[in-house]
């Protein structure tokens, strides 16, 4: 290149690229690929699922556009069971009394002893356990919003956490009892996985008929919302899941005493979840995480316990029942 060529414009591009490839080529030299310094650092293995347009359709509660109609039932009727018949058990068999002695005795009588008579087996014995209770946790870490606004102590509410710790709960009651379930997704740093917790409870095999229940909690629109209270969502049509909407639904408002905002369903927009399962479904909203008050009710253990009760409660109700 012929410097005398050059407008003064170009000389100073010219030097000015001169002057910027040196620094690079000596930090370079120093440092290595200066790029390296700058991509991310590896992390822990992520579960990461292709944006897809079904993933459109709403997660839970906080998802529902404005103008989705919602069909909304508060009047929890009763659900219809079969009445077990009662077992007969036989009069407890008591011993004849012994004669009294011909001479009185300062000696007292004995107490007849009265045994227990052991309740018979029935003939046919009842299942221990009717279903496999698919129990999802509705999001991961990694989803996007699904928290509350900061807290007094600035904090805030994760609803992954808060998912996880009533899945938990569920958990622990369901193996006293001996009922089967499967913990859709243990892992915590997954993003917006709808088709895997999907596609796991579909695949997963079992002998005995499957229940998909999804645990989550509520959010209005805006920051903060004044709406408050309990709704339970089943798949729109469905009889066997509006059934079982109406049991978890029941049961919640029972233990908490909250606002029944009722069973619901929505024949356009329905969740992913109560979509694409091949079973029966049902998603529990338990309270609003960005109302000023129940957030910290959320939060509370006590609290905690009861929405854990409540459902324990509800699935111990089919699994005596049926569906
Ligand atoms: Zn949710």
């Amino acid at each position: 290149m012929c410097w005398y060529l050059l407008t003064p414009i170009n000389r100073f591009t010219f030097m000015f690229d001169r002057i910027t490839n040196f620094i690079r080529n000596f930090f370079e030299i120093i440092f290595g690929d200066l790029r390296k310094f700058f991509s991310p650092k590896e992390r822990d293995p992520i579960v990461i699922v292709e944006p897809d347009p079904e993933d459109l359709e709403p997660q839970d509660g906080g998802d529902i556009p404005k103008d989705t109609t919602v069909t909304v039932n508060t009047n929890l009727e009763e659900v219809v069971v079969m009445p077990e018949e009662e077992e007969e058990l036989p009069p407890p068999e008591i011993p004849p009394t012994s004669t009294p002695k011909p001479e009185p005795s300062f000696e007292p009588e004995p107490t007849p002893e009265i045994k227990p008579v052991p309740k018979p087996e029935p003939e046919v014995s009842t299942p221990r356990h009717r279903f496999l209770w698919c129990l999802d946790n509705g999001h991961g870490k990694l989803t996007a919003g699904k928290r509350s606004p900061k807290l007094k102590d600035g904090d805030r509410f994760f609803e992954y956490q808060f998912n996880r710790i009533i899945v938990k709960g569920i958990i622990k009651e369901l193996k006293k009892h001996g009922i089967k379930y499967y913990n859709v997704v243990p892992e915590v740093s997954v993003d917006n996985f709808l088709k895997g917790r999907v596609l796991r409870a579909n695949n997963v095999p079992s002998s005995i008929p499957k229940i998909f229940l999804s645990i989550h909690a509520n959010a209005g629109p805006g920051t903060w919302t004044n709406a408050k209270g309990l709704e339970t969502w089943y798949f729109h049509g469905s009889r066997t899941g509006r059934k079982l909407a109406v049991v978890f639904q029941q049961q919640l408002v029972n233990a908490l005493g909250w606002t029944n905002r009722g069973i619901k369903s929505q024949s356009t927009k329905q969740f992913y979840v109560l979509k694409r399962t091949n079973m029966p479904a049902v998603l529990t909203e338990n309270g609003f995480y960005n109302n000023r008050k129940e957030v910290y009710s959320l939060l509370d253990k006590d609290i905690q316990n009861k929405i854990i009760k409540a459902h324990v409660d509800a699935i111990l109700f089919f699994e005596k029942h049926g569906i």
